[in-house]
């Protein structure tokens, strides 16, 4: 019953044919190498004695937690119920636990979980939610938990029961060659859809953001992007099952019309809408239900060229821009391609940031052009990945387009994968772009000792004006507090992704603290000049949801409507997304603009 759910102990690379979790065994070189050089740059012991011990869920006893949690583990069996009380553990990319928020921007022991549970079916799912329902403990649904930068698997709620779906529930449940879609329970991975695929030899790629280890269903839930041009995760999702707070389960789509004999609806991966309210939408960032399986289109394998390109000023920024949209919108560009910050690429290969700069603060500009120019792109500010897809004759037109375009931009140079060394990350984002999921971005967070991330991400639209006002923003915000602006924007012809990342030193604590300020500052900013967030850490959701303000709060009294009358007992996910059910709304959970010292977040120990 206290068994650990921390990383294991033993330093090797978990394998993809072992567990579900792991990386496919041809990356594991790659992983070891990986893994060494984050061990090498990690000052913090592996885990710390517990200065708090066990948090409990809201309101309760430890003799009422106890029982409990027995009388959970005689339903879904002893073994898969575990209680978090032991030392935490932050572990790595590829052993990471599922007791908090391993990349944590607090006090380790802020976001914890009181247990975690393993369902393995959607009986199991059920069960779960019907006896939190009695209990009124908050469950916190995950998938693989690997959504660092934005909270990992960390319950908003200290002391939240985790469900870890991912763990028992694996299984790809269809791969339809012939309709390219797939039907996935929470624990498949990119890489777990992508070597499922080889084995069958089926001509389709999937869709994969910059590291293979997450899962299709959290990534499309959280609406993270990849980088083909089906990138757009969520957009690409068709159909689901949902398991409702009251423990009843749902099929959205074309499934929710059954199939001949008890089958499966012979539609449900074909048609995203199918009839009456798309109600698809009200699970993706919220709390409204546990999803135990999700469909995908996937895309069909094509002949593909990814290229680069640099760009000397930081000044180009905003003619890049303008350069890039109709580009884009005419989708002469191919896929959804990346912009960079040169100290992206500075990052990227695994140095240390204490190679190039010394003492605290950014490096100056003069640092990062000495640095860039000894790099094989050479010096420059920008650089722009992009890949083409079809026959050779259209890529080499397109290639054409899009070299006459750049090259408005005085100074600018494009590079083939041929013209960069083997280990450069164009090649990389070559695979990500096929379809091929990788671990390389993990490298960055060498960038100072005990590298945690955490991530800025509004979105701006692709006007080369308004961009650079947010350009200006993050980048003056990341400076005042003394960060290196580690910028990427994944691009569309309407708008791009802004990804900016603070790396900190998780056992800094001021370190941690300004990078709280510094994103709070910009939530706000952003707000005021109407650029919002896609996405964000789990402690900054309640800032972000009401700058989504539109209307008195409009959008946030309807959430709380669908949250009150779907979830009346508040029990899956209270907070997630700023939603708070009405147990807990007004009673000092919300998290405001001012709120910098996040180590204490539970309303009656503040
Ligand atoms: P990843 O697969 O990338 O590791 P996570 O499992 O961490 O992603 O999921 C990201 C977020 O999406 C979680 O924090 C949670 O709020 C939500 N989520 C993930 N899986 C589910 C699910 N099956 N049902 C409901 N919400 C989920």
């Amino acid at each position: 019953m206290v068994a650990h759910d921390g990383p294991s102990q033993v330093q090797r690379t978990p394998i993809l044919e072992e567990v579900y979790s792991g990386a496919p065994s041809r990356l594991n070189e790659e992983a070891e190498a990986t893994f060494s050089r984050m061990v090498s740059n990690r000052t913090l012991s592996k885990s710390d004695t517990r200065k708090t011990g066990l948090v409990l869920p809201p309101d309760t006893s430890k003799e009422d937690f106890e029982r409990a949690i027995s009388d959970l583990q005689s339903k879904i069996g002893a073994e898969h119920v575990q209680i978090n009380d032991k030392p935490l553990d932050d572990g790595w990319y590829l052993d990471h636990p599922k007791t908090h928020d391993s990349h944590h921007i607090t006090d380790q022991e802020t976001l914890v979980a009181s247990a975690v549970v393993y369902p393995g079916s959607t009986e199991d799912v059920q069960a779960i939610v019907r006896w939190a329902n009695t209990t009124g403990y908050p469950l916190y649904p995950i998938s693989l938990g690997r959504n660092f930068g934005y909270g990992g698997a960390a319950p908003r709620v200290p002391g939240g029961i985790v469900v870890d779906l991912g763990k028992r529930m694996h299984r790809i449940l269809d791969l339809d060659g012939d309709n390219a879609s797939c039907l996935v329970e929470p624990g498949v991975t990119y890489f777990k859809l992508y070597e499922a695929i080889q084995e069958r030899g089926l001509p389709l790629w999937i869709d994969t953001p910059d590291l293979g280890g997450g899962s299709l269903l959290g990534n499309a839930l959280d609406r993270g992007v990849g980088y083909t041009p089906m990138g757009d995760h969520w957009g690409n999702h068709c159909g689901f099952e949902v398991v409702l707070p009251n423990g009843e389960l749902l099929r959205t789509g074309m499934g929710a019309l059954p199939g001949p004999n008890g089958a499966d609806n012979p539609t449900w991966q074909s048609f995203q809408h199918a009839y009456g309210p798309s109600i698809d939408g009200i699970f993706s960032q919220s709390n409204f239900g546990i999803v135990v399986s999700m469909g995908f289109h996937l895309m069909p394998a094509v002949n593909n060229q990814s290229y680069c390109i640099t760009f000397p000023e930081d000044s180009d920024f905003e003619q890049m821009v303008e350069i890039i949209r109709p580009l884009a919108q005419q989708r002469i560009i191919g896929n959804i391609p990346q912009i960079r910050h040169v100290v992206q690429e500075l990052a990227v290969t695994g140095r240390r940031k204490s190679d190039f700069h010394q003492g605290s603060g950014p490096m100056t500009r003069e640092e990062i052009r000495a640095a860039a120019s000894k790099l094989p792109l050479g010096d420059c500010s920008w650089v722009f990945y992009g890949t083409q897809y079809g026959p050779p004759e259209t890529i080499n037109s397109q290639l054409e387009l899009i070299k006459k375009a750049f090259s408005q931009i005085p100074g600018s140079k494009m590079f083939l994968p041929k013209d960069v060394p083997e280990d450069h990350v164009l090649h990389i984002r070559s695979r990500v772009c096929a379809g091929n999921p990788v671990l390389r971005e993990l490298d960055w967070l060498n960038w100072v000792p005990n590298g945690g991330h955490v991530a800025f991400s509004p979105i701006a639209p692709t006007k080369g004006s308004q961009a650079r006002i947010v350009n200006d923003i993050i980048t003056k915000a990341f400076h005042r507090h003394g960060y290196d602006c580690f910028s990427t924007l994944c691009v569309a012809g309407r708008e791009m992704h802004y990804i900016a990342e603070i790396v900190y030193d998780r056992g800094d604590p001021d370190a941690k603290m300004r990078a709280v300020k510094c994103i709070r500052e910009m939530i706000a900013e952003c707000a005021e000049h109407g650029f919002g967030e896609y996405r964000t850490h789990l402690l900054f959701q309640d800032q972000v949801a009401r700058t989504y303000s539109w209307g008195n709060q409009a959008l946030m009294r309807f959430n709380e409507t669908l949250k009150d009358a779907l979830d009346p007992n508040g029990i899956i996910a209270p907070g997630r997304n700023g939603i708070w059910p009405k147990k807990y709304r007004g009673k000092g959970w919300e998290l405001g603009p001012n709120d910098f010292d996040l180590d204490n977040i539970v309303p009656k120990a503040k």
